[in-house]
């Protein structure tokens, strides 16, 4: 049975830039949380898949160029890669809340066909995040959830670790 770490992206792995639409626009803005890159490494080490679901707004249009997501993406797997950490999928929800879309969190279906496929630790499970609509997420595919909040320092990556595989 597979243990997953279903992680979201923006505000989670890394920061959300403090403006209006809080939206990672350029490498400059692309942060890490704090520990998160060696916190992920250890949940390797204990055998967890890490899963990547994002819900980005207007992605492919021009308030959220592709190019530009695809550019910061890169750069921030290529950091993580470097400390040994990888993820084994990517679910991006490409539309924007009013368009009722069966893909955004906290509707499951984009999960669907990989839930199906495979043998997943539910009790062993996690879902990461830092907005409570992802909660209702967790709870819609049967998973512990925890919450992150990078200025705290009892919601940090470290204390999930040391929660969920300490
Ligand atoms: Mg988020
Ligand atoms: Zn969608």
């Amino acid at each position: 049975m597979k243990k997953i770490l279903f992680i979201d992206r923006d505000g989670t792995l890394i920061q959300e830039p403090d403006k209006e639409i809080p939206q990672v626009d350029s490498l400059e803005e692309m942060v890490f949380l704090p520990w998160v890159i060696s916190s992920l490494n250890m949940f390797i080490k204990k055998w967890y898949k890490l899963i990547i679901v994002t819900n980005q707004d207007w992605l492919w249009t021009e308030l959220n160029p592709r190019e530009n997501y695809t550019n910061i993406n890169n750069k921030m797997f290529e950091i993580f890669a470097w400390e040994g950490v990888t993820f084994s999928h990517i679910f991006e929800c490409p539309h924007f809340e009013s368009d009722n879309c069966k893909c955004r969190k906290p509707k499951v279906w984009i999960l669907w066909d990989f839930l199906s496929e495979n043998d997943i630790d539910y009790k062993n499970s996690y879902m990461v995040w830092d907005r409570d609509t992802d909660s209702e997420f967790a709870k819609n595919i049967w998973v512990w959830f925890y919450k992150v909040i990078y200025w705290d320092d009892k919601h940090n990556w470290w204390n999930i670790l040391e929660f969920v595989a300490g």
